[in-house]
């Protein structure tokens, strides 16, 4: 249950110093503020059973307020350690964020070193669990649900590059990201949090805030972190929601190649469609190799020559004829070890040594070489501004 923020603040602060008053102050504009006792009652005292995940940036439970709203509860892990009042102002920022396709923040709790975020709660899980999950939790998606999950998508992405104020790069667009209403209409959580963590704390340890298998090999090598770099990782989701398999977790082929470079390998030999998933007993062909083409555009390795997600959210609703000719070459990045996860034994080496596929890879120096990024400007920009 909510109280007013005075009653907040007074609670775990006593007697209010001025810092304090503009923290209250603060909170009043729109955030609302949630005792942390309101918060252990709406989840049975954070019991396990209504735990429902947990990532990097901290564990969440469901949790039923007391006027019986369903909320998603995620306590931030112990990185987050600024003070109440700059806490409050990016929990601001994200609340005054709001799109049909965005998870809406609800309110939060600074009490002492607690730093927790209420959201809606979305009945249907992360479309990780739907899509990619294990037996118990999958759901067979038709193509329609599939299509409207890419568009939606889509849609909240442009709407945090383009229209959010101040704009937002989400840095981790995923399928574990992607949560899913009752109706199993997408929205996008998760935005605004990396602002949470000090800079050189990333809520992963890897220099950069990302998942491999999704990440834009600039931003996973040089930290070259742009709207593209989401717009890539959005090209990975719409493969993953065609193929129903994770770019994380699979390989494919006899050179055990990621999503992407499989795709494109796919599209040089003509056979596209190969990659659908084959639970997907009935689909358009025309659309599903049109959203195909999207995701190639959205993969190139030069992040100048991906559109902007205003241009693909276009590119998914038109039945548009996608230039192919302009497209160039797909970016992979992988680590040493990410390769080495999907492959076992003695084939581990040799296929990470090989050049399998001739699009451009790259593979991090912390491993192994770097090839480095020598991208050709001598065509002309194929989006405009
Ligand atoms: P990371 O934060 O490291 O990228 P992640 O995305 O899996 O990992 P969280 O965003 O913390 O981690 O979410 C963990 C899981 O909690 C989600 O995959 C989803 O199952 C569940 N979850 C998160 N938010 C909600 C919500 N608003 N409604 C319902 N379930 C949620």
């Amino acid at each position: 249950m909510a109280f007013s923020c005075w009653g907040a603040l007074n609670s775990c602060k006593g007697k209010r110093g001025r810092g304090e008053t503009q923290t209250e102050e603060l909170a009043t504009n729109n955030v609302r503020l949630f005792s942390y006792n309101s918060l252990r009652s709406a989840t049975g005292d954070f019991h396990p059973s209504n735990r429902i995940g947990g990532g990097g940036f901290g564990v969440v439970h469901r949790g039923v307020l007391r006027d019986g709203t369903r909320v998603a509860i995620k306590s931030l892990s112990a990185e987050s350690k600024q003070g109440a009042s700059e806490f409050l102002t990016e929990i601001n920022m994200i609340s005054n964020i709001r799109h049909p396709n965005l998870v809406q923040l609800v309110g939060c709790c600074v009490e002492g070193s607690n730093r927790i975020l209420v959201y809606e709660y979305l009945e249907n899980n992360s479309l990780a669990s739907v899509l990619l999950g294990s037996k118990g939790k999958h759901v067979t998606l038709n193509w329609p649900q599939r299509a409207a999950i890419c568009m939606g998508t889509a849609s909240g992405l442009a709407f945090l590059h383009e229209e959010a104020e101040p704009h937002i790069v989400h840095r981790d667009i995923k399928a574990s990201n992607i949560l899913l209403d009752e109706n199993f209409h997408p929205k996008i959580g998760d935005f605004g949090l990396a602002k949470l963590f000090p800079d050189n704390v990333s809520h992963i340890s890897t220099r950069v805030a990302g998942t491999i298998g999704y990440l834009a090999p600039e931003y996973a090598l040089l930290g070259q972190l742009t709207k593209k770099a989401d717009v890539y990782s959005f090209g990975v989701l719409i493969l993953e929601i065609i193929s129903g398999s994770s770019s994380s977790k699979s390989a494919f082929g006899e050179d055990m190649l990621v999503l992407v470079e499989w795709t494109w390998k796919l599209r040089e030999e003509g056979r596209l469609l190969d990659i659908v998933d084959t639970e997907l007993a009935e689909y358009p062909k025309d659309e599903v190799l049109r959203f195909m083409k999207v995701a190639l555009f959205c993969t190139q390795a030069a992040s100048h020559r991906r559109p902007a997600m205003k241009q693909v959210v276009e590119m998914l609703s038109k039945e548009v004829n996608l230039n192919e000719k302009l497209l160039t070459e797909p970016g992979v990045y992988r680590t040493h070890t990410s390769r080495s996860r999907q492959l076992s034994g003695s084939a581990s080496e040799e296929a990470s040594s090989s050049q399998a596929y001739k699009g451009k890879q790259f593979v991090d120096d912390t491993f192994a070489t770097t090839t480095q990024l020598s991208i050709s400007d001598s065509v002309t920009q194929m989006f405009p501004r």
